[in-house]
């Protein structure tokens, strides 16, 4: 296999250069010139010959060519047709690589998983595009698609989000929805002058390893997400307001504070204030 040859910026300069490309701001392109940055992702996302990786959004290949060194075989769906020639360039000699244009958030992938890797887990690696991290992450974990772990580059802030708990600024419906499915685990903070052209916020390597069951019995999942977006929909509210004012559910005041009134934290808690098994045990009595 041959070694990278991108990952610094004088070799992404030249390809660029070399095709006359220019960014779509659009398409969040961002593209990552440091090797050490690179080398971090591989090692944390723990690839080997026996996986198949799933890479959403290769740019120019830089990541690729890394990930094609260390994994069986990589899926690359990239959704800017300006891009496929020159990847078909850059991976001239990865033979273990799959090009796809395509809208990743229109792709099957649990089909993609059943084809490629004979349903088994696919690992996703990615530096992603930020104006869609969260359907592309929710997508993966709501439509039950076989996958492992995710290992990504997200905005910093975002990170943050995923992996709190209760308490802090930063704990929202995302926090709560991510760790009913995964584990998360930030593996490194990446500053702007890691990429091309630079962003304006910072960035962080996220690792999430699915559960296979999730940590707490839900009876109703749907339902259990909608007390959340409720509760988190109104911040500065009560839960008991926030739940009695959501259009997404019809429960009685009466039943809501008897609900409430079990959690054993008085009247006045407020969502943000609740941990995955309390919101878990909140749905099950209304359920
Ligand atoms: N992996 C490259 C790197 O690290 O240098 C590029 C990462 S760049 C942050 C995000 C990439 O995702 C771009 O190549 C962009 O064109 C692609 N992209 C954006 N939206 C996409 C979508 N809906 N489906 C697939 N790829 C997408």
């Amino acid at each position: 296999m041959k070694q990278p040859t991108l990952g610094n910026p004088q070799n992404t300069i030249a390809v660029l250069q070399k095709y006359n490309f220019t960014f779509q701001k659009k398409f969040g392109q961002n593209f990552l010139i440091d090797p050490h940055v690179l080398d971090k992702i591989i090692r944390a996302a723990e690839i080997g010959p026996e996986d198949c990786v799933l890479e959403i959004g290769p740019g120019i290949g830089t990541m690729t060519q890394y990930l094609a060194c260390a994994a069986g075989r990589v899926i690359a769906v990239e959704i800017d047709r300006t891009l496929i020639p020159i990847l078909e360039d850059t991976l001239d000699g990865y033979d273990n690589v799959k090009i796809i244009n395509e809208d990743v958030l229109k792709l099957d992938i649990g089909a993609l998983a059943g084809e490629e890797n004979g349903g088994k887990p696919l690992k996703v690696v990615a530096n992603l595009p930020y104006y869609i991290t969260t359907p592309i992450i929710m997508g993966l974990f709501e439509n039950h698609v076989p996958v492992g772990s995710i290992t990504v580059m997200v905005q910093k802030e975002v990170a943050d989000r995923m992996q709190v708990g209760p308490g802090t600024k930063d704990y929202g419906a995302l926090s709560l929805a991510v760790q009913y499915y995964a584990k998360p685990h930030i593996v490194a903070n990446v500053p702007p002058n890691c990429f091309m052209p630079r962003p304006k916020v910072g960035s962080a390597v996220i690792r999430l390893d699915r559960y296979e069951k999730p940590p707490v019995e839900v009876k109703d999942e749907k339902l259990m997400f909608r007390i959340i977006r409720a509760s988190f929909n109104q911040r500065r509210k009560t839960l008991v307001n926030g739940l009695k004012n959501s259009p997404e559910l019809s429960f009685s005041k009466e039943e809501i504070e008897s609900a409430v009134e079990q959690l054993g934290k008085g009247l006045n808690i407020r969502g943000e204030a609740l941990t995955l098994e309390e919101f878990a045990f909140l749905s099950n009595k209304l359920c």
